[in-house]
């Protein structure tokens, strides 16, 4: 799906906003899967939409889940990633007059219709972990044959080795098996 034509996250708030303040109105999301201009694809949308009128506009509240597909940086597996996508905004009836103002309010549109596209990209962003692992306990990869070591042993151990002392351990090591040898 893809929210080009007939945006499904434009939500219809005319009748609340009309509301005296102190109104709200919950809009329950769940889409499987839904696409973002132009890279972040979520499944599994789900969540609450709180709307909520104030003195001068609304206020929309967001408690959504979702999940998305990312490669983890151990193993290289691709897995899906949780996202908690928590946000408050408010929609003004009447622009801020205030060009001071750090903190700017969106107006409501006059058709009465918010698009919540991109806040949810930009609060699903904002959750992504920099780190992408695809668990605490990834184990990676082997640093000699590559095999991944959450679904097999290889035998390998697995030491962080730089290369330039990859040599140095190697003679000490023959030096070891020879010491060995002569016992
Ligand atoms: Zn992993
Ligand atoms: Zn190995």
């Amino acid at each position: 799906m893809t929210l080009k034509k007939n945006n499904p996250l434009r939500l219809d708030v005319s009748h609340v906003a009309r509301q005296s303040p102190g109104t709200y109105r919950t809009f329950d999301l769940h889409f499987p899967s839904l696409h973002f201009e132009p890279d972040l694809d979520l499944h599994d949308l789900e969540g609450e939409i709180t709307i909520s009128v104030t003195d001068d506009g609304v206020a929309a509240e967001g408690q959504l889940s979702a999940k998305t597909e990312l490669e983890c940086t151990r193993c290289l597996e691709p897995y899906q990633q949780t996202l908690d996508i928590h946000f408050t905004e408010i929609f003004s009836f009447s622009p801020s007059q205030d060009e001071e103002d750090d903190h700017k309010e969106q107006q409501l549109p006059p058709d009465g219709y918010i698009d919540l596209e991109p806040l949810i990209r930009e609060y699903a962003l904002l959750d992504i972990p920099i780190k992408h692992l695809c668990s605490e306990g990834c184990k990676g990869l082997c640093s000699v044959c590559g095999a991944n070591l959450n679904h097999e042993d290889c035998g390998h151990r697995q030491e962080d080795i730089d290369p330039r002392m990859a040599k140095l351990k190697q003679l000490l090591d023959e030096e070891e098996m020879e010491e060995l040898g002569r016992e």
